[in-house]
């Protein structure tokens, strides 16, 4: 813990020798950082509650409505990309007059997405973003526009922001408060750029491991992906969207995006409407409770309707039954799809009255002005109502008056003092820290001594790019050249503990891009062998060997793969090194479970590390060498078989042995696994009572202790068994969470209430309903029965 004290002593010096208001910010951290997780319904509650508006701007809306003539209205609800206003590309962007001008002296086009190639400066968005408003404030209306930018992690596309875990990683530390204050440091950061809207939190449920986005889910429960989303929600928006410390959050991708039955990007879902209601509706619903401003929408399709073709979807459910206020905008050129992928419209034109119809606000046209042409003749001709698009530009506008805009559309000085923090980075490190999973740890080989002969190898030993992953400084992530030269790799890191002598360093094989294919759009990474011969014979004279495997970077349609086993030349390396007979602690950085069933048992110790980020490489080393106690849980289930994809809460003869011999599907490491360098021990589990009438109320408690000898965080997972019910029971269901901090011979004592809510499930009217019946609570090794009346 000689680190953690440090960092606290730094901390604490920083807080009194600095002003009152670089005392706030790092009060800030310490309230989040430190807050334990007594119990997660509570603070669920406290994410979800939808802030006061500081005023209310309905009037205002309205009186603008009245002004605006077709045209106008038209040019709100169309966003377009940075490459329509600016010609120039990489830093040397600029804002190109004549299409700013056609863009909003011509169009009226309210909104701008993206950047030109990769991240900008802070001066740069300044410069960009305050022409667009300068000549967006001399408008006949002065209507403000509003950038929107893909924060997914982080400001990760402002230079030198600060760079968090992505959401899979997220959801392994179980801390909703460090989600919540890691979106502040984001929001600030964006906002600082001059940029309001960040297109997160991804909501998706991370259920098809397949699937190139699942990490940039919260992995595949429910219930912790909504308290989560919630928080980071919270984050982004705070109590006050219109202060400079905010901006205004898109959930995405409403809704079932995440689940193609193939498993790659943007192909056919078929989801049932209770599955959809039970799994993937929940996160949504969690953070427009809680005031979300806006979202963006599903790409694919579910069962056979396209998500900017579906009414029920983007209408009934979002504005009927949610009650949300804020606006739907489309994702990067869905409308057009509609004709080109999904055929459901014989022309752009049938499918821009399809999309505004179903509910879309706003179009991410986003490279021409065929939305605008197309929505005008529509109007015209009396295929889209008038009311329809004051609808959607009622909702765009409230977004607008929210977010302060009109009041103060320019580039804010004071904003840019909230960029780029130092204690910013601890908060990035401590999420790195709580992230990590020791998923195995054979006769105790972790934590190392640090004077042992270290081999470090493989091909994410050493950059920075797998610790990031998509959505780093350029879309795919993977350009080494604008990562900060003072973060280090897990090698530079390891070497810093055990110094020069006692490591060494031998690649083995390397992830590389296909060459002739731009950066922007890579296919899936080749895997090549470098030196395995190398490392083979160097892990001889080596006392431990730390071999980091897994991915490169990607998102979306270029991260499709045909396999989930780890690439063949990883693998080789694998064994050539475990064929040494040194222990072999195996690193997993990753965005998916690449399946590893043929290395695994072999491996004395396995730590995920999912993708931590820019202090990743020194997390990993913190625990590695006991500087710090590992506490992050697995928020997913890893498969141990390619063709054996299953879920935590799986129905429970799915993985008992089968009367035909058959292996029982097990997987590789359950959902919520993750050792710790102490131990545990869950008693007394208890219930205020044990029978409870079906809109009763009951209170369950439970003792945690540490056991061991070292402090530690503990996470405590209460499940839910419904035993018997109409529609076939999980085996298990998350309902709550705690994450609490223990020293050696402490004992908390944790206290959750259940309710109809959680006793409840979608039935096949798709409606929640109640069973009497018997249900099983447990926690840790405790369990315990109550019956419904
Ligand atoms: C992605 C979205 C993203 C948008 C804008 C799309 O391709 O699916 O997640 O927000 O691009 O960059």
């Amino acid at each position: 813990m000689k680190v953690t004290a440090l960092l606290l002593n730094i901390a604490l010096l920083v807080a009194t020798f600095c002003t009152p208001l670089q005392q706030s910010y790092a009060q800030s951290n310490r309230d989040l950082v430190n807050r334990e997780i007594a119990d997660s319904d509570e603070f669920f509650k406290e994410v979800t509650r939808k802030p006061q508006p500081k005023r209310d701007n309905k009037a205002r809306v309205e009186a603008m409505l009245k002004k605006m003539t077709l045209e106008e209205k038209v040019g709100q609800m169309t966003q377009l990309t940075m490459g329509m206003f600016t010609s120039g590309t990489n830093q040397d962007v600029k804002v190109d007059e004549v299409k700013l001008d056609k863009a909003v002296n011509k169009y009226g086009v309210g909104s701008f997405l993206n950047v030109s190639e990769q991240a900008l400066t802070v001066d740069k968005w300044h410069e960009l973003i305050g022409r667009i408003q300068e000549v967006s404030m001399k408008t006949r209306l002065k209507i403000p526009n509003i950038y929107g930018i893909d924060s997914i992690h982080g400001a990760n596309y402002v230079q030198g922001a600060t760079l968090f875990p992505q959401e899979i990683g997220m959801a392994a530390t179980w801390n909703p408060a460090l989600m919540q204050r890691a979106a502040e440091i984001t929001a600030m950061e964006t906002r600082a750029a001059a940029i309001p809207w960040s297109f997160s939190p991804v909501l998706d449920i991370g259920r098809q491991p397949l699937w190139a986005r699942f990490w940039e889910t919260f992995g595949e429960d429910p219930y912790l992906a909504s308290v989560m989303g919630a928080s980071f929600v919270r984050g982004l928006e705070g109590q006050d969207v219109s202060d400079e410390k905010h901006v205004a959050a898109s959930l995405k991708h409403y809704m079932g995006y995440s689940l193609p039955l193939s498993g790659r990007d943007r192909t056919p879902a078929w989801i049932p409407e209770n599955y959809l209601r039970e799994y993937v509706m929940p996160p949504f619903a969690a953070a427009i409770k809680g005031g979300a401003h806006t979202v963006m929408i599903n790409s694919a399709e579910i069962n056979g309707i396209p998500g900017h073709a579906n009414k029920k979807i983007l209408t009934d459910m979002l504005h009927g039954e949610m009650k949300f206020d804020g606006f739907a905008v489309s994702d990067w050129e869905d409308i057009k799809k509609l004709v080109t992928f999904w055929k459901v419209a014989k022309d752009e034109k049938e499918a821009t009255k399809m999309a505004v119809m179903a509910g879309i606000d706003m179009s991410m046209v986003p490279l021409d002005y065929s939305f605008a042409d197309l929505l005008i003749q529509l109007v015209k001709e009396k295929q889209v109502p008038m009311t329809r698009i004051d609808e959607a530009v009622r909702r765009i506008l409230k977004v607008k008056y929210d977010l302060g805009l009109f009041e103060n559309p320019m580039p804010s000085a004071a904003a840019r003092n909230n960029f780029g923090r130092p204690e910013y980075a601890q908060v990035s490190l401590q999420a790195a820290r709580e992230s990590m999973t020791l998923l195995k740890n054979d006769n105790n080989i972790l934590p190392l001594a640090k004077n042992r002969k270290v081999l470090v190898t493989g091909p994410t030993a050493d950059n920075l790019i797998s610790l990031n992953n998509g959505w780093t400084w350029v879309w795919q992530g993977s350009e080494a050249a604008l990562y900060p030269k003072d973060k280090m790799t897990i090698r530079a890191a390891i070497e810093q503990k055990v110094g020069k002598k006692n490591i060494e360093f031998v690649q083995g094989t390397s992830i590389e891009r296909p060459a002739n294919s731009p950066s922007n759009s890579t296919p899936t990474d080749i895997n090549v062998e470098v030196d395995i011969k190398k490392a083979a014979d160097e892990a001889k004279d080596a006392d431990v060997v730390v071999l980091c495997l897994g991915e490169g970077s990607y998102t979306e349609t270029p991260g499709n793969i045909t396999d989930l086993t780890l690439p063949e030349p990883q693998l080789k390396l694998a064994e050539a090194v475990m064929a040494s007979g040194k222990p072999v602690v195996l690193v997993l950085v990753e965005g998916r479970p690449r399946v590893i069933s043929r290395i695994a048992d072999r491996a004395q110790g396995i730590l995920m590390a999912y993708n931590p980020s820019n202090e990743g490489g020194q997390a990993i080393a913190d625990v590695l060498f006991g500087d710090y106690n590992p506490n992050g849980k697995l928020p997913f289930t890893y498969p141990r078989n390619p063709n054996n994809l299953i879920t935590y809460d799986h129905k429970l003869f799915e993985t008992e042995e089968t009367t035909f011999g058959n292996a029982a599907n097990k997987p590789q490491f359950e959902f919520g696994t993750g050792l710790s360098y102490t131990t545990y021990a869950y008693s007394n589990l208890r219930m205020n009572q044990t029978t409870i009438p079906m809109n009763g109320e009951i209170t369950v408690s439970i003792d945690v202790k540490n056991t061991g000898a070292r402090a530690g965080k503990e996470t405590a997972i209460l499940y839910l068994r419904d035993e018997v019910a109409t529609l076939s029971p999980a085996g298990k269901r998350v309902k709550r969470f705690a994450k609490v901090y223990l020293e050696p011979n402490q004992t908390k004592t944790l206290m959750f209430k259940l309710n109809r809510d959680d006793f409840s499930f979608i039935n096949t009217d798709n409606k929640p309903t109640v069973e009497a019946g018997d249900f099983t609570v447990m926690i840790g090794d405790q369990t315990g029965k109550f019956t419904l009346r």
